[in-house]
Order: C-alpha cells, then structure tokens, then sequence
C-alpha cells in the first residue's frame, strides 16, 4: 500500500523540470537495448535451495550458501541470542563508542581459524577491500592484479591511487612481466612498494589461482601478495580454511582476506594476517574508522557458522557439497569443474537471459550474469551448488539445461 508520503514524493520528481529525469531514462534504456538492464527479483523466503517468488516455488542454484548455513537454527538463535545481549545496532564505529564483544569473539575465532595471528572484520567484503588496499598503497607505489578479480579489488586498486597493472588472468608469464616492469621502476625508489592481488578461486569462472607459484614470484620479486578467499573460505581445504592453507603457503600470504556471507552464512569481511597488519587496519583502513560497526547479531552468527564449519557437522557438508559438485558436473558433462562455482558460458547477453528465462519457467532460479560483471560477450549462467541440494535437485538443472540449449538452437 502506497503511503502519502510515497505519493507526495512521486509528485516531487514529476516536478523536476532539468533533464535529471530524462537523461537517467535514457541510460537505462540503453542498457536495455543491449540486454544489461538489471532488476531486482523479491524473494519471499529464506535463502535455502528452495525460493518462494511470487507465490511460486522455485529450485535455487544461484546462491553463495555453499554449506547449506544461512537458515541454519543455531545460527539463528546466535544471531538472535545476540540481540537480546547486545540489541539491534553496534551504536557507532568500533573506534568512537567501544567494540562490541561479539566482533572481538569473531576475530579471534576467525585468527585462529586462518592460522594468522588476529583477524579484523568489515562491514562487507567489499569494504574489507577498499579499506585494507587503500591504507597499505599509495601513489608512489603498485598494485597488479588478475584481470579476472572481483569487482571489490579493482575499485580498491583504483581507489589506492597506486599504479595498476592487470595482469592475464592466471597467467604467471604475464605476472612476471609485469613484476619486472615494477622491479625497474622500484630499482630508482626502494620505497615504493608492490602488492599482487588474486582470488584464490574465481568468483564467476569458478577456477583456482595458482597461489604457490604466485607466492614464490612475489618473493622472488620483494612484493606483497593480497588473496581474496570469498568462495574458499569454508569450502576448500580439509577444514574449509582455505585454498591458501589446503596447499600450505597461508603463512606466506601478507594479506588473506575473506567473506563471512558466502559459505559462511552470515555477513561481512575481514582481514586475517599478522598482529601489525591488522593494527594498521585499525588505524588506517578508512571503510573501517569512517563506518558503524555491523549488527552484533551478523558478529554473533559468523561465530557460530565458523564453529560448524570448523566441526564434523563441517567436516560432513563439505563432503556431501563436493559429492554434489562431482554428480553435477557429470551429470552437465563438463570436462573442467574445479569447484562448486560453475559457469555455463553462453557469450551473448540476449541469450544468456534467454535462457535464464527457461530455467525459471521450469521453476529454477540461475542467474544470467552479464556485463559488468563478466566481460562483453562472456555472458553466461552461473550455477552455484551447495551442500544442500540433493541428487532429484542436480537432475532437474540438468534437465533444464538440456532444454534451454534446445530452446537456443530452435
Ligand atoms: C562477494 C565477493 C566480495 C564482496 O564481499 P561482500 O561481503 O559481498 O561485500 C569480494 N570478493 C569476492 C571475490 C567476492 O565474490
């Protein structure tokens, strides 16, 4: 139901009489024209592998809730717990009105948990980007980074004002050009600094970053080495600690970042590394000081997830998510599946929404993800399977699958 309010506002952008209106009318109708236009779908439901849209139910294969956590009851009743302890809202920015102790029972569970020595957390990942590149980088220095990483990172690099190299993505030849282009520019300056950016698996193509051979050219060449582990943390590694520690070069990364809202069922980001590092951050990192602290409540749930995570209820969906992550992919007869990220590259925008729209006419929810977030003509479908799908839930995408591809031949 309209309010007044709400119509009082309607008239007042009827009223605008510059071209504010028409010019942003305009944009969005060339995004339309190119297939880019963007809208938001309501859910009525939580975030399970099951989605109530308007009163229909539909098969989810779009979330990040790898581990089946973000409906999880003891995750809930810690989020609720939390705000009868400690209420609704954290007041202020942990550094103007005290630090809840629900972010410092976090960052010490997170610390141990990435075998760091402290941990600090951000309101979002993306700002744990923003902030920790843009307090460790300046003008004078560099930043390179994969041409595939996510959107948070290529904003912080811009954002730090360092000189930004792109660097193929995953291509270590290119890497080490591009570190010795910076090695001669740093020859005449040992002060400027350099940092390698990567994800340790890629958001939108799903595949892994060759960290070791990355950690051994950023020491062979005097850089630091930044990780982005969003969709690792919680999935990869015997513990879900990461692709980082599952290959054993953690302790060899300055900067591990992560997402408490993917795997982890909760929200927001940090920063795990040394004791230095993270009281830098406290000091420096500008999304950390200028910000109100996150709800307790979302402190208090990534908690309890990463206890889960850390367990044998842990242990237990990670097997049953890679048993699924394995039938998936036979069952799409893909040859490289390196995770439970999986893209099904259609390249062009029109038909990538062509056929998320058969998908969702057989009650399955896969997103069509286009430009800006992939490449021009890299569009494609990106289906994420979690812990809690079952094997009818992995026949019927396929079956969907196989007739959206009829329906783009026909
Ligand atoms: C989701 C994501 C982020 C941002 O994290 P949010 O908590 O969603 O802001 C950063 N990096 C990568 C690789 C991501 O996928």
């Amino acid at each position: 139901m309209r309010t007044k309010n709400f119509e009082h506002d309607n008239r007042i952008s009827a009223r605008l009489q510059n071209h504010f209106e028409p010019e942003l009318k305009e944009r969005l109708g060339e995004l339309r024209a190119q297939g880019l236009y963007r809208e938001l779908r309501r859910v009525d439901s939580p975030q399970t592998p099951n989605l109530e849209i308007a009163g229909r139910t539909f098969l989810n294969f779009s979330s990040n809730d790898y581990l089946g956590l973000a409906n999880e009851p003891s995750i809930k009743h810690a989020a609720i717990k939390a705000v009868e302890q400690f209420g609704a809202s954290a007041g202020a920015s942990r550094l103007i009105c005290g630090s809840l102790a629900p972010f410092h029972d976090l960052e010490e569970k997170l610390a141990a948990f990435k075998k760091a020595e402290a941990a600090l957390t951000f309101s979002t990942g993306y700002a744990a980007a923003l902030g920790a590149v843009t307090a460790l980088l300046g003008p004078d220095d560099f930043v390179l980074i994969d041409k595939l990483v996510h959107a948070s990172l290529i904003d912080a690099a811009k954002l730090s004002d360092a000189k930004l190299r792109v660097f193929a993505h995953n291509d270590l030849n290119d890497l080490e050009d591009k570190l010795k282009w910076v090695a001669a520019q740093r020859a005449q300056n040992s002060k400027r600094n350099a940092l390698i950016i990567t994800e340790s698996i890629f958001s939108m193509d799903g595949d892994l970053a060759p960290l070791k051979e990355i950690v051994e050219l950023k020491d062979r060449f005097n850089a630091w080495l930044m990780v982005d582990e969003a969709h690792a943390t919680g999935v990869f590694g015997n513990t879900g600690r990461g692709l980082a520690d599952q290959i054993g070069v953690n302790h060899r990364i300055e900067v591990q970042m992560g997402t408490l809202g993917k795997a982890l069922g909760a929200s927001g980001g940090f920063i795990a590394g040394s004791r230095t590092l993270i009281d830098y951050l406290i000091n420096r990192a500008r999304s950390f000081v200028f910000s109100t602290a996150p709800v307790p409540a979302s402190a208090a749930a990534a908690s309890a997830a990463l206890e889960i995570v850390d367990s044998a209820d842990g242990t237990a969906r990670r097997k049953t998510l890679w048993n699924n992550v394995a039938a998936l992919k036979m069952q799409l007869n893909l040859k490289s599946v390196s995770g439970p990220i999986i893209p099904l590259i259609l390249g062009d925008e029109t038909k990538a929404l062509a056929a998320a729209a058969t998908f969702f006419d057989r009650g399955i929810y896969v997103p069509a993800i286009r430009y800006p977030t992939v490449r021009r003509g890299a569009a494609r479908l990106r289906v994420t399977i979690t812990a809690a799908h079952n094997e009818q839930d992995i026949s019927a995408l396929a079956e969907s699958w196989n007739a959206a591809q009829r329906d783009l031949i026909s």
